[in-house]
């Protein structure tokens, strides 16, 4: 009767045993929109309005900004993640009064030599910023990344780790040689 319903077959469900839990949701490639785009009309009037072009967002679009801080934030993440950590990771030195002299050219390399980017977040092998010498800001010459926890800054043992480019693989103990 219907072509469709041989491939839309829920698949046989297990007898005995824990209840199956869905796949996981695959995930998003850099770059990709995965949410709902907006009609060009209800573009124009949100444009008028001010508002933030997200789907179903009322919030109000940053100054010469297409989205509200909160979709400006999740769109810049999805595109340029680097990008994303960089500013993030900018803001809440200044926050703490610590001095930034990194530019981002320099943290894109520096993600490149040692994952960090890739180690960020909830999870159990995330990386940290850590400043070599406390008394210093963070310069590109006074940063490494340091396992979670351990924070020579504060009189923790220091483990630090980096990542090996000819094995691809990440090492503990500092570079043999600093790239920059
Ligand atoms: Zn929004």
């Amino acid at each position: 009767m219907c072509a469709l319903s041989a491939t839309t077959q829920p698949a046989a469900r297990p007898t005995s045993g824990r209840p199956q839990l869905p796949p996981p949701p695959a995930p998003v490639a850099a770059g990709a929109h995965w949410w709902k785009p907006v009609t060009g009309t209800t573009e124009q009037r949100k444009r008028r309005q001010g508002k933030c072009l997200r789907y179903g967002c009322s919030n109000k679009a940053g100054a010469h900004k297409k989205f509200c801080p909160k979709h400006h934030h999740q769109a810049q993440k999805a595109n340029d993640p680097i990008s994303y950590i960089y500013s993030m990771r900018k803001q809440r030195a200044k926050q703490r009064g610590h001095e930034w002299t990194i530019t981002l050219d320099n943290f894109r390399d520096w993600c490149e030599w040692t994952g960090y980017h890739q180690r960020t977040g909830r999870v159990t092998s995330a990386l940290s910023i850590d400043r070599k010498d406390p008394a210093h800001g963070y310069h590109i010459w006074n940063i490494q990344p340091l396992a979670y926890g351990a924070n020579s800054a504060k009189g923790q043992t220091a483990e630090p780790v980096y990542f090996d480019p000819d094995t691809q693989s990440f090492k503990r103990g500092t570079p043999p040689e600093c790239p920059f």
